[in-house]
């Protein structure tokens, strides 16, 4: 079996901007990183506008990057042929951050899982119930507790709950969960988080976590990236990284924490300030460049390099060049 289940190899997206939208920023830029075939949570974490959903996209096969490569078992995932690409789809399952958008208001809720039981895997009728039903039964529901319902009778959590069912249904070896428990109230969130965590201990499951919120990446990730207007400013073992902090912006991301109110602010300012956003992805050098105590000439005008300052822990940040 090939190491890594998904590789990026200096991917970048580039999106337009301003009236006509033909000067582009690149809301992904050069990122590198290789998602293993090892049952791991590895996280995604960075505030709103960071291009963590971008990133999820591309490794999803929804958007195309326009530089690099993204790989599937060491192969190119734009040139797959139709047996590879099957198995892309079976493997890497996608939850997406409001369950609602993923079912049908019309629907009952046992179509699509039924559906998606057909589509994937050979079987008679009873087979394929017996299928829905164990992955009912893996994220703590039933068969019956949902037969006949429709999305608006089932809590957020539920319905969460639901799409994850559905995702396991091919038997997946990557779930890559797209902010999944930011629309739920707090009391229902270590529930989902703990089903990711059974999955990976119990199926072996891999899954990419992405959040704004640290918090939870902590409680449930092995490993984390921490993205910033395009880039991962720092990656490595999640304890690691927010015990030894070492680029700026993972350390005011750590000392925002605490306070929640403090957090919240934190992570919606820099949103409502779409100029700024705007400005600091189209820097060239650092992108933390307007917010970072220490910045230098040097960081306005080049990107730094990776430094491994540690074992499997990186910083992208020209502090830290000629220390190691
Ligand atoms: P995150 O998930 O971290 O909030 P996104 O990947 O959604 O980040 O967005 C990153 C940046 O790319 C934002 O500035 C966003 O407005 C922009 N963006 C995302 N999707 C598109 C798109 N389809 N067209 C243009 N800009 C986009
Ligand atoms: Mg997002």
């Amino acid at each position: 079996m090939y190491e890594f289940i998904i590789e990026l190899k200096n991917v970048s997206k580039y999106y337009g901007y301003g009236l006509l939208g033909i000067s582009r920023f690149a809301a992904v830029d050069d990122v590198s990183l290789g998602i293993s075939n090892k049952p791991l949570i590895n996280v995604i974490a960075g505030e709103s506008g960071s291009g963590k959903t971008t990133l999820a996209k591309i490794i999803l096969r929804i958007v195309k990057p326009d530089k690099g490569q993204v790989l599937f078992n060491g192969k190119d995932l734009w040139r797959l042929n139709r047996k590879d690409l099957d198995e892309f789809y079976k493997s890497v399952q996608p939850i997406f951050q409001d369950p609602y958008d993923s079912f049908n208001p019309y629907e009952k809720l046992e179509i699509p899982l039924l559906k998606t039981a057909k589509k994937f895997l050979n079987g008679n009728d009873k087979e394929i119930i017996a299928v829905v039903e164990k992955a009912l039964e893996v994220v703590g529901l039933s068969f019956d507790m949902i037969k006949g319902k429709r999305k608006d009778e089932l809590s957020g959590g539920q319905l969460q709950r639901v799409a994850i069912a559905r995702a396991l249904i091919p038997s997946p070896k990557l779930l890559v969960a797209d902010e999944p428990v930011s629309m739920l109230d707090a009391t229902l969130r270590a529930n989902i988080l703990n089903i990711f965590k059974e999955l990976k201990d119990r199926r072996g499951i891999n899954i990419l976590y992405i959040t704004h919120d640290l918090a939870t990446a902590y409680y449930i990730g092995d490993y984390i990236y921490i993205m910033f207007r395009g880039t991962i400013v720092e990656h490595g073992p999640i304890e690691k990284v927010l015990s030894e902090p070492l680029h700026p912006y993972t350390r005011t991301l750590i000392d925002a924490l605490p306070s929640y109110e403090k957090r919240e602010r934190f992570i919606k300012e820099p949103i409502e300030l779409k100029e700024t956003e705007l400005k600091e992805f189209l820097l060239r050098g650092c992108k933390y460049y307007y917010r970072c105590p220490y910045a230098t000439k040097k960081c306005f005008e080049e990107k730094p390099p990776y430094i491994e300052a540690s074992p499997n822990h990186y910083v992208m940040c020209w502090r830290y060049v000629g220390s190691s």
